[in-house]
């Protein structure tokens, strides 16, 4: 690994060879909060984890209450390796998350992480599409190019208004921002693609980073193609373990059968079988 004039302390330690890539520790809260209805962000103390954390990598989430007993998987919001600070953003969808969200500042997780291969983060004029919980990691790929001296627009979907309470979030750290909603309530009527064409042709895009639902990023993939841009995806599967071992997140791509938690979660939009 050659490090960069901007080399992050995860990257220069890295570099050095001295830390095992990914930890396993005990994480303290120190808030948590409702961003909107069944969706919250939660920030806990992880010094190693914040150290190491690239964008599009996520963390195997432990809770010791709610009968959970697996592991969930989430994507790291931010992370910073000034406060040791790293924060979730996560919607409530089952006994697991419930149990997340009950836990008060003081309160203690588990987090292993950070896990996975993440987004490029070589591009010089990166565009960042995403929709639902999709934009979390998104928000740290906005962060973390930014302190790279990197611009990022980013275009968000939402089905209403209400569900774009991210355009707050992207405020600090996103250049341009682009809103749909499928009602029209907010930004352009229709869906993210429905205005990619023209901001592919018009801005000169040199990578295109998509998170959300499937069939939004393979629509996003789609017009890529056309518009020959480069598009990475972040898929999302159920997982036992996240350390690639269980094989419980397996798909078949162009290059042969991989491992969502460990190969991907982001990988090239044209390794993958939509
Ligand atoms: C790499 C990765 C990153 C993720 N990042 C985030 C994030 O930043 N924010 C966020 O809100 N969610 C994220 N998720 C989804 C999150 O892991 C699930 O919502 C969570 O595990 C549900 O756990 P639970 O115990 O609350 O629900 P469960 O009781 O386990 O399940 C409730 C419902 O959610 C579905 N579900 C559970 N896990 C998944 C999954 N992995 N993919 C699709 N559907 C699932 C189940 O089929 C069921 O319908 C991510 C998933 C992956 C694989």
């Amino acid at each position: 690994m050659t490090l960069h004039e901007h080399a992050t302390p995860a990257e220069k330690v890295a570099a050095m060879g001295s830390l095992p890539a990914k930890v396993d520790v005990k994480a303290p809260l120190v808030s948590q909060e409702a961003l909107t209805e069944g969706v919250f962000k939660l920030t806990a103390v992880a010094p190693s984890i914040a150290l190491r954390a690239m964008p599009g990598q996520f963390v195997q989430v432990g809770v010791n209450r709610g009968g959970t007993l697996l592991r969930r998987p989430l994507g790291i919001a931010e992370a910073d390796p000034a406060t040791g600070h790293v924060s979730l953003i996560y919607r409530v969808a089952g006994k697991g998350t419930l149990a997340l969200s009950q836990l008060k500042p003081g309160d203690e997780i588990k987090l292993l992480g950070p896990l996975g291969h993440g987004f490029s983060t070589k591009a010089k004029k990166p565009l960042l599409v995403g929709g639902g919980m999709g934009l979390s990691p998104l928000l740290y790929a906005a962060g973390y190019l930014l302190g790279h001296k990197t611009e990022t627009d980013v275009l968000m979907g939402g089905r209403t208004e209400k569900e774009l309470f991210w355009q707050q979030l992207f405020k600090e750290c996103a250049k341009n921002i682009h809103l749909t909603t499928d009602d029209g309530s907010l930004g352009t009527k229709g869906f993210v693609t429905t205005i990619l064409p023209e901001l592919l042709k018009e801005n000169g895009y040199d990578l295109v980073i998509a998170c959300g639902p499937e069939i939004m990023m393979k629509n996003v993939a789609k017009v890529c193609k056309e518009h020959d841009v480069p598009c990475e995806v972040s898929l999302e599967r159920r997982m036992g373990c996240g350390l690639g071992a269980c094989l419980s997140c397996s798909i078949d791509t162009v290059s042969g059968r991989r491992k969502v938690c460990k190969d991907g979660p982001v990988f090239p939009a044209e390794e993958v079988f939509f």
